[in-house]
């Protein structure tokens, strides 16, 4: 029977050397950065992901050790022309490499085209997804066409009688005086 893996705890080394595969979803409200992102919105819409184990030298005396990462969602962000909110699909698809320590991944990832990662006994893929899908994420996120701006509801116009008002603070000091 094949071993089963936990998502919240992976034992990054074992789900390599099985070249094992797992997948899941789970709300946007799950994830506490994505809702900060989205300002609430849309917090029922579902994110998707799968990883894959993989050795990629498996005769090697040190294996190196790879997970491949799909991720996607379609986030509520804020346009940056118009400021109404507009969907942003984010698709990530990404392979990491699994060192020893973090000091060895942060030492190789200067030189490194790879994306290096801490080897893990409890890995917490679902926090890898949430920081991917965040680095995906478009800086000035926008409409390719913004929605036409509704007209303004006639109540809302500022009527004669208002605009014809006194300033305020012209009345304050004649009342100071
Ligand atoms: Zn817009």
């Amino acid at each position: 029977m094949p071993k089963e893996f936990s998502a919240q705890r992976l034992d990054v080394k074992a789900f390599a050397e099985e070249g094992a595969s797992l997948s899941g979803q789970a709300p946007v409200s799950a994830f506490e950065r994505l809702m900060a992102e989205t300002g609430g919105r849309g917090g029922d819409r579902l994110v998707t992901w799968s990883a894959q184990g993989a050795l990629r030298n498996p005769h090697h005396v040190h294996p190196e050790i790879w997970l491949q990462l799909q991720a996607g969602a379609r986030l509520s962000l804020i346009c940056q022309r118009c400021l109404a909110p507009v969907d942003v699909d984010v698709a990530v698809d990404r392979s990491f490499r699994f060192v020893a320590d973090e000091t060895m991944a942060e030492a190789e990832d200067d030189e490194s085209e790879e994306d290096l990662l801490a080897l893990s006994r409890s890995f917490d893929l679902p926090a890898l997804v949430e920081d991917e899908i965040l680095m995906d994420l478009p800086l000035v996120p926008r409409h390719e066409e913004c929605p036409e701006p509704l007209p303004a509801p006639v109540d809302d116009l500022p009527d004669e009688a208002e605009s014809t008002k006194p300033n305020p603070f012209a009345v304050l000091g004649q009342l100071k005086k």
